[in-house]
């Protein structure tokens, strides 16, 4: 038998208890609630639907987007000083129009 451990979580629609069974190499069988997912759980997660037991709606299952950014450095490019640069582009081609 495969190791897993079980989240749960709320059915969105009709907010019955549902339980995603995640299968990965060091599952022990445990329970999670569907917040606060540790980080080791949390990684494994793959996006999968499933049916609501309650509702029978297809449900699509993802990590949120809040823990990934707990775990990674998120660098980006700050856009906030190139408005600048934008406004003088779109002013330039405004004066070579005929
Ligand atoms: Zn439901």
């Amino acid at each position: 038998m495969k190791p897993y451990d079980t989240i749960m979580f709320y059915c969105p629609v009709c907010h019955k208890k549902n339980e995603h069974v995640l299968y990965h190499p060091r599952g022990k069988n445990e329970f999670y609630h569907a917040t606060n997912i540790p980080e080791k759980i949390a990684t494994q997660i793959v996006p999968v639907t499933m049916d609501c037991k309650g509702c029978e709606k297809s449900l699509s299952l993802n990590l949120e987007d809040a823990p990934v950014r707990q775990y990674n450095l998120l660098a980006r490019v700050d856009c906030s000083s190139d408005y600048a640069g934008m406004d003088s582009w779109y002013d330039w081609g405004g004066d070579t129009n005929p």
